[in-house]
């Protein structure tokens, strides 16, 4: 336990936590708040292999850290005497102003707070979850790490919205890029597995999970990627558009007559993969292609279409990639979307191996064929883990 970094991610209705070993990857305990401030609030916590689960209303997220807590008590683990090193906090938005992991002190968190304009459905949380888990352990340092920080090297066309460039600056309206704690862990993790030099590779990072977007990472530094403002921007998603004609928000608030929210709530949460096709789990999208669902089936192919979109651009914006790398729920675990993404690119010097592919493993591994001039990979992320090792330059 001495030496474990506390991971907290906390949302609007919920807290992931996972206590791991920063050195062996190895998760101790793994928890998962849900439906706070609901009636029937709901703790699943597994220890050592053995799950165990806890009914009844959490009010808040101080209460909900509170449970779970006492969870680890159950356990016989005190969290409070148990030699954590540091608590690593998932923060969204990072903004301007936080490029690499922070300690969280009264102003970083006041900070925080701030740039919640920026992300007000993960920020607010974020900053409640810390300050709840400052409260509960208040002599270990607290490490916030941002989902913007990979990005900040973005160059400024890569970066700048062509807008009217006052309007622009006033209001923070440029692209951020989300994600960027599992594309630097992935990105580095490629150069690892390869021996290669980090510094000499031209990476495609793939990152296809409910949420999804891609990077393009040149040296180690990201020089593109498909989120923007927000992270709604890019790439189809579960639930998300990802890219659309800015033009359809005009259209929809004035001949539809939605209002900002309804338009929010109908490109975050009921579009995607979920608005073409009614589902927006991937199993369950591939089980009514396969009962010949037109509908799901065209889901499937604007979803690779976007997809292929993007690692053709990244590829030339990069000179040239290196490797192309496949993570994430869907991007680990389906062959058939990482065959189709890249179908038909012998001639750009992309070509996949149909058994490689196929091979199911949480182990990273390459399935390009050896004459493909780009290395095409599958390499699990572990944003816990990369949280955790950011997090433990702090401890004391
Ligand atoms: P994540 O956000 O990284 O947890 O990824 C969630 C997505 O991964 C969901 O759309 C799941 O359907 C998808 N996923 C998980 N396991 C599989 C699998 N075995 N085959 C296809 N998709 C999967």
């Amino acid at each position: 336990m001495k030496g474990a970094v506390l991971v907290v991610n906390s949302g609007s209705s919920s807290i992931k936590y996972q206590l791991v070993d920063p050195d062996s990857g190895d998760a101790v305990a793994v928890g998962l708040v849900e439906r706070i401030g609901e009636p029937d609030g709901l703790i699943t916590h597994h220890h050592r292999g053995v799950e165990r689960e806890r009914r009844g209303p959490i009010t808040d997220h101080a209460r909900g850290l509170r449970l779970a807590f006492g969870m680890f008590a159950e356990d016989g683990v005190d969290l409070a005497t148990a030699g954590i090193a540091a608590v690593g906090h998932r923060v969204v938005h990072g903004g301007e102003v936080f490029y690499r992991p922070t300690l969280v002190t009264v102003e970083v968190l006041a900070e925080i707070r701030r740039l919640s304009a920026l992300a007000p459905l993960h920020n607010p949380a974020n900053a409640i979850g810390i300050e709840s888990a400052m409260a509960a352990l208040p002599d270990v340092p607290h490490v916030a790490v941002f989902d913007t920080a990979f990005f900040h090297t973005l160059p400024a066309p890569a970066r700048t919205y062509a807008l009217d460039r006052d309007v622009a600056r006033r209001h923070n309206v440029r692209r951020y890029g989300f994600h960027g704690t599992s594309h630097q862990f992935v990105s580095a993790r490629v150069a690892e597995f390869l021996g290669r030099d980090l510094g000499e590779l031209n990476q495609i990072v793939l990152h296809l999970g409910n949420g999804a977007s891609a990077s393009a990472v040149a040296g180690g530094r990201a020089v593109d990627t498909s989120m923007g403002l927000t992270p709604l921007e890019g790439l189809v998603m579960g639930t998300r558009s990802g890219d659309i004609d800015p033009g359809i928000v005009m259209h929809l608030r004035r001949s539809a007559g939605l209002d900002v929210d309804q338009i929010d709530d109908l490109l975050n949460r009921r579009s995607g993969l979920k608005g073409l096709s009614g589902v927006n789990d991937f199993r369950e999208l591939r089980r009514l292609i396969e009962a010949g669902d037109a509908d799901a089936a065209l889901a499937y192919d604007v979803y690779i279409h976007r997809l292929r979109r993007y690692i053709g651009a990244y590829h030339l914006s990069l000179g040239g990639a290196d490797t192309i790398t496949f993570t994430a729920g869907v991007g680990e675990n389906a062959p058939d979307v990482r065959a189709d993404a890249l179908a038909g690119l012998t001639r750009l010097g992309i070509e996949i191996d149909a058994d490689r592919n196929a091979v199911r493993s949480h182990e990273p591994r390459v399935v390009s064929t050896d004459d493909s001039a780009v290395t095409v990979l599958v390499v699990p992320t572990n944003e816990e883990l990369a949280i955790a090792r950011f997090a433990r330059e702090f401890a004391a």
